[in-house]
């Protein structure tokens, strides 16, 4: 299997697996893709159903790996892919269990491990193929990275205890909510440093691209970064598409997915599950407020919005202004164009912030024949549906979650979706609790693993926001 850019033009050669692992994006500017997406067929699911249910998730995953690796030894893939799905890492040893709501609606839930959010099922095992491959090759990396929450947890939870690695991750001080916090701060490793940058998001992330674009720093550091657009966790993610049709069509029959999205990097993998084979009907995008990604499968106008424009919202993890994991989606709709696709995303989108397929010959077809449809929710849609979940058999829905089941409701309503739907639950709603009480006036229950962690000693240092700060920061520690 060889990896290629959806910026590449007809003599590009293609890549390895490990050599995409550690670079990120590609070096002309775009994101990885398998050459050609590798197909499974009916007998191959029905044997996997059964290995699912005897084997458990990591045994799938590694069957789903294999056919995109192909550059690892397969024992020690298997090694790999069973250390990253240890069933003793996750609060539910089926690791992405599914439950039925009373209406009929499944939920698959994809944020049992350590930092209850669904960015754990890519993290775990992109932090031990980075180990695997840095031993390999006698090599070391320094991972820098900004969070607003989610991801930063997910990726210290992933990353601690290597030694091959160090961590470094700015937060906006005082800006994540206390369990949020709590989640990083309380971790004691050598290995993770984390730095409360006196600013927003923004200004942790103009300091992330600023050290980058330092070539000297980065390469004495070997500064990396495991963000959403590495293909490793692209590819970790489109096994539990994989897993949750496996538990939900008993004989084959196709499923939607409902994906509460921001960067489009979940759906993503959805639509590279599809590409497959795997029979998914409806792949349904869901937004909050910030709806970039529904404006454009409604009207075929990609416009990225300005921090202005960038609503804060109940669903935090989505309030994003533009989608890193896009490109991906429309390299496949312009088939691979590569000469196309670097026009949108370089020329096009830094002169006008916008680009519009709409003219595109057969846009709607298209988009139909990638099984897309999309919608969105208000902060009181969210409510309504955690209220609604929770009053019809006691389910707690996080924010992000109600975000699709919203929207999944919507469309079944309206008749433009019909069959079964599953609905991915992306956190869990202890990491939300402000809107949880909010709509049902109670304390979401906390699985007994967080119990206690806003008591434990906090391991965070403050810094200005001033890159030259950071460097030193780093350089303190690694020198
Ligand atoms: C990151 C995140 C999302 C959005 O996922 P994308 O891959 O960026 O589309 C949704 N919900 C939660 C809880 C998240 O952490």
């Amino acid at each position: 299997m060889r990896y290629i850019s959806t910026r590449a033009n007809s003599t590009s050669e293609g890549r390895q697996f490990c050599d995409i692992l550690l670079e990120g994006l590609a070096p002309d500017g775009g994101l990885y893709l398998p050459e050609s997406y590798p197909q499974v067929g009916a007998e191959q699911l029905a044997a996997w159903r059964e290995l699912l249910r005897t084997d458990g998730y990591a045994a799938l995953a590694f069957e789903v790996a294999s056919l995109f690796v192909d550059d690892i030894p397969a024992a020690d893939l298997r090694g790999i892919v069973e250390r990253a799905y240890e069933p003793d890492k996750f609060i539910d040893p089926a690791i992405v269990p599914v439950t039925q709501l009373p209406d009929g609606l499944w939920l698959a839930h994809l944020s049992n491990g350590p930092s209850a959010a669904f960015k754990d099922m890519a993290m775990q095992l992109l932090g031990e193929l980075f180990e695997y491959e840095l031993e390999r090759r006698g090599a070391t990396i320094t991972i820098l990275g900004a969070t607003s929450g989610d991801t930063g947890s997910a990726a210290e939870y992933a990353l601690m205890g290597k030694p091959a690695v160090q961590v470094f991750m700015l937060s906006p001080l005082g800006r994540m909510t206390p369990f949020q916090q709590a989640q990083m701060f309380s971790i004691d490793d050598p290995g993770i440093t984390n730095i409360a940058v006196a600013g927003v998001f923004d200004d942790c992330q103009d300091i992330v691209k600023e050290i980058n674009s330092d070539a000297a720093f980065k390469q004495q550091y070997a500064v990396g970064a495991v963000n959403s657009i590495n293909w490793g966790r692209v590819l970790a993610q489109v096994v539990y598409y994989f897993a949750a049709f496996l538990q939900v069509s008993a004989d084959g029959a196709p499923v939607s997915f409902a994906v509460p999205s921001g960067n489009f990097g979940n759906i993503a993998a959805g639509h590279i599950a599809r590409m497959m084979g795997l029979p998914i009907h409806r792949l349904v995008l869901a937004t909050n407020e910030n709806d970039v990604l529904d404006e454009f499968f409604r009207t075929g106008r990609y416009r990225v919005r300005g921090s202005a424009e960038t609503h804060e919202t109940s669903s935090p993890s989505m309030d994003i202004s533009k989608a890193s994991n896009f490109e991906r989606f429309v390299a496949d709709l312009l088939e691979r164009d590569g000469e196309r696709v670097a026009i949108l995303f370089g020329k096009e989108l830094r002169a006008t912030g916008q680009f519009d397929l709409s003219d595109e010959p057969g846009f709607v077809e298209q988009v139909e024949r990638f099984g897309f449809v999309s919608g969105s929710s208000t902060h009181a849609d969210r409510l309504a549906r955690i209220r609604e979940t929770h009053a019809a058999d006691g389910t707690m829905i996080d924010p992000h979650t109600a975000d699709a089941v919203h929207v999944a409701r919507t469309l079944l309503a309206s008749g433009e979706l019909d069959g079964p739907v599953v609905a991915l639950e992306t956190a869990l709603p202890v990491k939300f609790s402000g809107t949880i009480t909010e709509a049902l006036g109670i304390v979401p229950p906390r699985p007994p693993v967080f119990e206690g962690i806003e008591d434990l000693p906090r391991h965070v240092v403050e810094a200005p926001n001033d890159a030259e700060a950071i460097k030193a920061l780093i350089r303190a520690k690694l020198d």
